[in-house]
C-alpha cells in the first residue's frame, strides 16, 4: 500500500510530497494536467517561505532563477520602506515566477523520491479504519494510508469530504494577461500612473522581453472562471478604464480571478487532509496564497511522516489543524482589509490615507509587514518563553549557519551549554553542541526546534527537556 497519496502537483503538493520523502514515506503525487501551467499567478517568494527553502538546501536554486527586492509596499500596495532589523537573515522578497517555483519543487521532489503521475485526475474516495481508497478518471482505484487534498481552490477532494467551505463569494473580478502592445512606453507608463490614482487594480508593466503583464478590472463576476476571458474582453475593459486599448495583441495567455474569501471548516477528516488553496482561498493581495501553501506544507510534512512512521504521539497530526487554520484566518482577515484599502469610494481612500501616515510609525509599518511575510506567526504552545511556538531566525554558530544543520528534516536541540542530552530521541532529534556568534540574534542556553523549525522549548533544566522531547518526538526508542 502507498503511504501518502498527494492529489495536486501544485506548489503545496510538491512542498509536500518533497518533506514526506525526507522522512522515506512512499508518496504518490497525482496530477491532473498532462503539462505544467504557463500562466504567471504567483509573483515571488516572502521571507518565511525563503527561510523554509534555505532550511531544506535549496534556497540556491531558487536564488539562481529570481531577483531580490526590498521587502515594502506589500501591504495594500502603500508604498514604505522595508522596516529596519527585520528578524531574519534573509530581509527580501525573491521575485520568482510561479512557473519556475512550480517547476524547482516539482524537480525536488521527483529528486528525493517522490512518484509523480500527470494526467491523473481524482474523482472519487472513500476511507476506511486502515486507508483510504482512491478513484481516477479514467476508473483506475489506488490504495493509501492517508490522501493529502492538494488540489487548489476547486479542490475535488474537499467537496468530497464534505468539508465546509464557508466565506464570502467573489464580488469583483479582474482579468490578468501577457501580451504585447504597440503604445510608446513612456506614454504607457505616464497612462498607468494617471489611473492607478484611483483604480488600484489596474496596471501594465514590462516583462522585459518586449511583452507586458496587464492586469485590468472585468465587466461583472463570469460563471465559470476557468473559461479564459477573450483578447477583445481585456480591450474593451482597458478602454473602460484607461480610455485606451494600448494596442495589444498577441497574447501569451489569458486568465481571471475573483475575490472570493473561504476557509475550510476542517483541515482533517480522520485519514484525508487538505493544504494550500484546497484549504482557504482569497484575492492575491499582499501575494500571501502560494506562501501560505508551502508554509502549510512545511507543518504537515513531518507529522504525518511520524504517523507513517509510527511514532507521532497522540495529537500530532490534529495539531496541523489547530496550528493553521488560525493562521489562514488570518492571511483571510489581512486579504479582506487590504481589499478595502483597494476601493475606488471616497470612505476606503481616506481610510488608506490615514494607514499610509500610520506606516510613517515604523512599528505599524513592521507589523504590517510581518503579517505579510510571516515571520511574526506564532503557534499556542502555552505560556513561556517569547520565542516559544515562534520558528526560530538563521544564526551563524562557531561551526556553520543554523539552517544549514535542518536539510534532513529531523529535530534539532541547538545546546550552547554542553550538558543537555537528547538519548532516547537521537533517531529524531540532532543534538548541536555550539555557540552563537552574535548573543543578540539569539541568547538563550538552549532551544529545541520542531523539524519546521518553530521552537517547542526554551531552557537548560534536563529535566524539563525530557517532559517536551515527547509531546513532539513520541516515547524514547529503547
Ligand atoms: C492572479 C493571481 C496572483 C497571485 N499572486 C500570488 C503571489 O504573488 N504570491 C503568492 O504567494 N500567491 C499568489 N497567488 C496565489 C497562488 O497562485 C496560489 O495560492 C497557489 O498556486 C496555491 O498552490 P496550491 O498548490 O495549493 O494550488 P494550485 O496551484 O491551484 O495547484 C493545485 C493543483 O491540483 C491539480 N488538481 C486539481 N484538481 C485535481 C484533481 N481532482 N486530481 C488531481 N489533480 C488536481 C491542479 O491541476 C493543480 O496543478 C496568486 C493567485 C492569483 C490568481
Amino acid at each position: 500500500m502507498i503511504d501518502v497519496i498527494v492529489a495536486g502537483g501544485g506548489p503545496t503538493g510538491m512542498m509536500l510530497a518533497g518533506e514526506l520523502r525526507l522522512h522515506d514515506v512512499h508518496v504518490l503525487v497525482l496530477e491532473k494536467e498532462a503539462e505544467p501551467a504557463r500562466y504567471v499567478r504567483s509573483l515571488g517568494l516572502h521571507v518565511r517561505s525563503i527561510e523554509v527553502m534555505d532550511q531544506r538546501g535549496l534556497l540556491e536554486r531558487f536564488l539562481a532563477h529570481g531577483k531580490k527586492y526590498p521587502v515594502g509596499g506589500f501591504f495594500a500596495g502603500i508604498t514604505k520602506p522595508s522596516p529596519d532589523r527585520l528578524d531574519t537573515a534573509h530581509g527580501y522578497v525573491l521575485g520568482i515566477p510561479q512557473p519556475t517555483t512550480d517547476r524547482l519543487l516539482a524537480e525536488h521532489a521527483a529528486e528525493v523520491g517522490a512518484e509523480i503521475r500527470r494526467g491523473c485526475e481524482l474523482v472519487g474516495l472513500s476511507q476506511d479504519e486502515h486507508g483510504v481508497t482512491v478513484e481516477l478518471a479514467d476508473g483506475t482505484q489506488l490504495r493509501s494510508r492517508y490522501l493529502v487534498g492538494c488540489d487548489g481552490g476547486r479542490s475535488t477532494v474537499r467537496k468530497l469530504l464534505g468539508v465546509d467551505f464557508p466565506g464570502e463569494p467573489a464580488r469583483v473580478e479582474t482579468l490578468l494577461g501577457e501580451m504585447e502592445l504597440t503604445e510608446d512606453p513612456a506614454a504607457l507608463a505616464a497612462i498607468v500612473a494617471e489611473v492607478r490614482k484611483t483604480q488600484l487594480r489596474f496596471g501594465a508593466g514590462p516583462l522585459g522581453d518586449g511583452a507586458y503583464r496587464v492586469v485590468v478590472p472585468a465587466a461583472g463576476v463570469a460563471e465559470d472562471r476557468t473559461v479564459p476571458p477573450t483578447l477583445e474582453e481585456f480591450k474593451q475593459q482597458l478602454r473602460v478604464t484607461a480610455g485606451t486599448d494600448f494596442g495589444v495583441h498577441s497574447p501569451r495567455w489569458l486568465s481571471r480571478f475573483g475575490d472570493a474569501t473561504r476557509l475550510a471548516e476542517r483541515y482533517r477528516v480522520d485519514r484525508v487532509l487538505l493544504a494550500g488553496d484546497a484549504a482557504h482561498i482569497h484575492p492575491p493581495m499582499g501575494g500571501q496564497g502560494l506562501n501560505l501553501g508551502i508554509q502549510d506544507a512545511f507543518n504537515l510534512g513531518w507529522k504525518l511522516a511520524a504517523e507513517v512512521g509510527g511514532w507521532a504521539p497522540e495529537g500530532l497530526l490534529d495539531s496541523y489543524h489547530t496550528e493553521r487554520h488560525p493562521v489562514a484566518a488570518d492571511v483571510l482577515d489581512n486579504t479582506r482589509a487590504q481589499g478595502e484599502l483597494m476601493s475606488t469610494e471616497p470612505g476606503p481612500r481616506s481610510v488608506r490615507r490615514l494607514l499610509s501616515e500610520l506606516m510613517n510609525f515604523e512599528e505599524v509599518n513592521r507589523y504590517l509587514i510581518e503579517k505579510i511575510i510571516a515571520i511574526g506567526v506564532r503557534y499556542d504552545f502555552g505560556g513561556g518563553h517569547e520565542l516559544l511556538g515562534r520558528r526560530m531566525r538563521d544564526v551563524e554558530l562557531k561551526r556553520g549557519r543554523l539552517y544549514e544543520l535542518m536539510h534532513g528534516g529531523r529535530g534539532l536541540l541547538l545546546d550552547q551549554t554542553g550538558r543537555l542530552s537528547v538519548a532516547g530521541w537521537a533517531e529524531r532529534v540532532d543534538h548541536v553542541v555550539d555557540v552563537v556568534d552574535d548573543s543578540e540574534e539569539l541568547d538563550v542556553p538552549a532551544a529545541l526546534l520542531r523539524p519546521d523549525g518553530h521552537v517547542a522549548w526554551v531552557g537548560e533544566d534536563q529535566q524539563e527537556l525530557l517532559r517536551q522531547l515527547p509531546r513532539w518526538f513520541g516515547a524514547a526508542a529503547g
